[in-house]
């Protein structure tokens, strides 16, 4: 329940504002189409209240994260929330009545923000279409400058609703309104421009660099004055390395090591441009700033029987658990670690020596290309026939979680029994 707080006070709020503009509805001034333009100004304040919400979720509020079940979800909120108020921003231009003949400040307002909108989020939606996708780079971090300018657009629109000509009087409704333009303003500058100076932004350096296997890359990360706060095992952060022009991206990975150690390790697999790169380049020495940790994803809270599937990479947030155990595992977990061949498979000497100081603790690494893909069937069968009582935690690909939570919940496992993290931020 409490992971879902989050998403319901902003279903909350839009709710709020429709019953605010019922309860304080504006003076009917016996002005043509006054019904529409009362309708479209409720649509158009319901769009401001999910921008300002998609805006303040953005500023990456580390208080936030038990409401929503971390960050990973706060961003699936972020987008949900961002392409509702977009297709709001239609029904809004198509009920609202529009003039053509002497426009003011607040018609060409409209037409801007429009435009703006409209071009930034069909191209950041577009990566899959070759040409839109080329407008942005093509790459992640293009689809994420251009979704800067998204908040421009936003404080234009709003600018707009002050200037439109013969607007509506309903003053509650619209001072209400008022103050989500300046919650989604506040946050905008947050993180573009003042946010540097507050975040905790912690300065590091790599201590050494290691290649566990053909593909991967361990980063070990010492702090050079005071480590970020680490609170649980499994948790992530986002890193750059300033020194390098290539390098010098934030870019979200989980902390692979302990949350006792004195350094942080990152397990990394060079899976596109960043992450290949510095599979190639990163060297020790090199500066680093880090921002963290995130993350919700914790097996001590969940029940006494366990199953962890994790897929390829997705390795990283279980032997964050397993290097943070010591022998003292409090729960009985089957473990399921599956990669496509042997060589691809990281610390399983790790893997299997925890097994054997926890006696709770029992694993089993697949190697699919030569023993087949994990079945459900095989999870239920080690686990003595029936889930109904397990927590189950998924990291790896989205596929895979999808097939693995769908198969679950038709033998019964109830939803808030499975946890996942989700990898993916776009
Ligand atoms: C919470 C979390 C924990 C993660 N932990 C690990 C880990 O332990 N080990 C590991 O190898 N990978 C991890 N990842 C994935 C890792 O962040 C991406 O693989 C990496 O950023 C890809 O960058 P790229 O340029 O090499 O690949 P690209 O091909 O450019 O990107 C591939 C995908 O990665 C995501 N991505 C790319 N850049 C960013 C960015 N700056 N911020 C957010 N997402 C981005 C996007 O979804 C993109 O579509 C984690 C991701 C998340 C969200």
């Amino acid at each position: 329940m409490k992971h879902n707080l989050g998403n319901y006070a902003i279903i909350a709020l839009v709710i709020l504002n429709i019953i605010i503009w019922l309860v304080f509805p504006p003076v009917n001034d016996g002005r043509p189409n006054f019904v529409r333009q009362y309708v479209g100004e409720v649509i158009g304040s319901t769009n401001i209240i999910l921008m300002a919400c998609a805006l303040f979720l953005s500023t990456r509020p580390k208080w936030a994260e038990p409401y929503f079940g971390g960050l990973d979800r706060m961003y699936i909120t972020h987008r949900r929330t961002a392409t509702v108020a977009f297709l709001l921003i239609f029904v809004h231009v198509l009920t609202v009545p529009i003039t053509t003949t002497n426009l003011s400040l607040g018609n060409y307002l409209a037409i801007i923000a429009f435009v703006g909108i409209v071009s930034i989020v069909l191209i950041t939606l577009a990566p899959r279409i070759p040409f839109l996708s080329k407008l942005s780079g093509g790459t992640y971090e293009g689809w994420k400058n251009l979704k800067r300018f998204i908040g421009i657009f936003f404080i234009i629109a709003f600018i707009h609703a002050l200037t439109i000509p013969d607007p509506l009087d309903a003053l509650v409704a619209i001072s209400w309104v008022q103050i989500f333009f300046i919650i989604g303003t506040v946050s905008y500058l947050y993180t573009e421009l003042f946010g540097r100076f507050f975040k905790k932004f912690m300065p590091y350096t790599v201590d050494a660099v290691k290649h566990p296997n053909a593909s991967s890359t361990e980063v070990t990360l010492r702090a050079k004055k005071n480590p970020i706060k680490k609170q649980r095992a499994g948790q992530f952060l986002f890193v750059r390395f300033p020194g390098d022009k290539t390098l010098n991206e934030s870019h979200p990975f989980t902390i692979s090591s302990a949350p006792a150690e004195d350094v942080l390790r990152l397990t990394i697999k060079a899976s596109g441009d960043f992450t290949r790169y510095l599979f190639g380049h990163l060297q020790a020495g090199t500066n680093a700033v880090i921002e963290g940790a995130y993350g919700m994803f914790d097996y001590k809270t969940g029940s006494a029987k366990q199953i962890w599937i994790a897929g390829g990479i997705g390795l990283t947030p279980f032997l964050s658990f397993i290097r943070d155990m010591d022998g003292n595992l409090k729960h009985d977990v089957n473990f399921y670690y599956t990669v496509r061949h042997p060589e691809e498979a990281l610390f399983r000497d790790e893997i299997e020596a925890a097994a054997q100081k926890n006696p709770r603790l029992k694993t089993h690494v697949r190697y699919s290309a030569t023993d087949g893909s994990l079945t459900v069937e095989e999870i239920v069968k080690n686990a003595g026939g029936d889930l109904r009582n397990y927590d189950i935690y998924l990291c790896g690909p989205l596929p895979m979680i999808q097939a693995f939570t769908r198969k679950f919940q038709e033998l019964g496992v109830p939803g808030k029994n499975i946890h996942y993290e989700e990898f993916n931020f776009r």
